[in-house]
């Protein structure tokens, strides 16, 4: 673990600094309890596979976590499972996902729910993703749901009209605080088409199961047999399981003008606590040739389909650092493939240094280069998460002839605990060099020593057109690969 200048309270190692979404601003970051974390994620909804636009959200709070931890902080993790109540459609219409997914596979919803969150841990594993501490799945919190619209109907933030139990978004003043958008003429009811609603931005808290419909999953409530709206259940759970105030709640950015701007409103209109979350930080979507990647719009790439065209799956994970977390990724093959290399080339260069190191191990302390470096990594992470910097820094620290191997394999270590994407398995590529390489290497070499410029300039050139560099090492001059 590194140990940072402490500031002014010991338990906050680093001043670390997060663009926060309900702001606007990189703040500094602290937490409410001294060294001390807590994380909401907004988990899959799992009726389908997750995507890698999916996936490459869970890559970025996967790296919040890890860069925290790395840090010092005790990390407190808690992730949802969305298996109920999901609509096809934002708007409060259309079915539930999960039903839908239930009638495509001939399946229960909850069979369907199980397989989903079952492939999506596999492939967050593949992805070297952390299990959350605590995972949530909604149906686990119907009571707590349930008890959280009684407490917003006790403080008159509710109406029921034929169909479920609303929240009345015009009760609540600061509900565009955190998507700052203009609804003035949205919550004219009259003006817009909102069938029983009364503002377009209302939101169903509970939804009534229709008498004729036989649904899989429906409780009993105050209200009648039915089900709880989206929103809700992600109030409940983070504060049943964080507490009415926590630290940091995350989600794509397609999140902030509903899902997370409702869990706000039912959060501290339910609990007086204000505000509910400290940090809001948000990931870019990942893009297709312009078009977003989506489970509905049905172009969809998951980790497993990488996996079978050949793709380590960490290559994605490297593709997901490489770019930062607040920027859009535009996905296609060529960028995957320039990351496979990048993910290579480390490889490659951790086995190489194993072996100039000979087995000697790094007992510290840090050479003042050596501290350069974790002090620039360090920073890289602390500005926002910059991990394309933080990346860039392990190859600067690789390419650094004044740090010894040891001392680099040291480091390295530290930083892949942060990227979690396997910089010490072997390489796919052989590294060894093969016995006439060698031999031309000694045989130029020697015309070099012998001043025979020619022969060693004709040397040169046949190693390298066959796909090597001469490169000057701290023990004469080597052979590498080209990759
Ligand atoms: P869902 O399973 O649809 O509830 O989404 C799970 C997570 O993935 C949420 O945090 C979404 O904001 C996020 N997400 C959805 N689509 C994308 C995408 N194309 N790129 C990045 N994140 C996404
Ligand atoms: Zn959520």
């Amino acid at each position: 673990m590194v140990a940072l200048v402490a500031e002014e309270d010991a338990c906050v190692p680093h001043k670390i600094r997060f663009f926060n979404t309900l702001t606007r601003q990189i703040e500094d970051f602290k937490p409410l309890i001294p060294g001390k974390v807590s994380i909401y994620a907004c988990g899959p909804t799992v009726y389908s596979y997750a995507h890698i636009g999916n996936m490459r959200t869970y890559v970025f709070v996967d790296v919040l976590r890890r860069t925290l931890e790395y840090f010092g902080y005790d990390v407190q993790h808690v992730m949802n499972i969305t298996d109920v109540g999901h609509l096809t459609d934002d708007a409060d219409t259309g079915e539930d996902k999960l039903e839908v997914g239930a009638r495509r596979e001939g399946l229960t919803a909850w069979d369907v729910a199980a397989r989903y969150t079952a492939a999506f841990f596999e492939h967050a594993a593949l992805l070297n993703i952390k299990r959350p501490h605590q995972v949530c799945k909604a149906t686990d919190y119907i009571p707590e749901q349930i008890q959280m619209v009684e407490a917003l109907q006790r403080r008159g933030y509710t109406y029921t009209t034929e169909d479920g139990v609303y929240f009345d978004t015009a009760r609540f003043p600061e509900y565009t605080k955190l998507a700052r958008i203009d609804i003035s003429g949205l919550q004219e009811g009259h003006r817009v088409q909102v069938g029983a609603k009364r503002h377009k931005t209302d939101f169903a808290l509970w939804k009534f199961s229709r008498p004729e419909e036989r649904r899989a999953m429906e409780w009993d409530s105050p209200w009648g047999r039915g089900f709880p709206g989206w929103h809700i259940e992600c109030s409940a759970m983070s504060i049943k399981r964080l507490g009415e105030q926590f630290d940091i709640h995350t989600g794509g950015v397609d999140h902030i003008p509903i899902h997370h701007t409702n869990e706000i409103a039912q959060a501290e209109c339910s609990t007086g606590c204000s505000p509910f979350v400290r940090f809001w930080m948000h990931g870019e979507f990942l893009v297709l040739d312009d078009e977003k990647m989506s489970k509905s719009l049905g172009n969809v790439l998951t980790v497993a389909t990488l996996k079978d065209q050949g793709f380590d799956p960490l290559a994605f994970r490297m593709l997901a650092l490489q770019s930062h977390y607040r920027k859009q990724l535009r996905f296609n093959q060529d960028n995957l493939v320039s990351a496979a290399k990048g993910l290579e080339r480390l490889r490659i260069s951790t086995r190489r240094l194993s072996d100039e190191a000979q087995g000697a191990k790094f007992h510290g302390p840090l050479s003042q280069r050596g501290s350069e470096h974790q002090a620039a990594f360090d920073h890289a992470l602390a500005s926002d998460l910059n991990m394309p910097q933080a990346v860039a820094q392990a190859f600067s620290l690789i390419d650094d002839a004044k740090v010894v191997a040891p001392e680099k394999l040291h480091l390295l270590w530290i930083f892949d605990e942060v990227f979690g994407i396997g910089m010490f398995k072997a390489p796919a590529v052989s590294t060894e060099i093969p016995a006439e390489m060698t031999a031309m290497l000694v045989a130029r070499n020697q015309a070099r020593a012998d001043k025979n410029w020619a022969e060693a300039d004709r040397l040169r050139q046949e190693i390298t057109g066959r796909g090597y560099d001469i490169c000057d090492g701290d023990s004469g001059t080597v052979l590498k690969k080209r990759l």
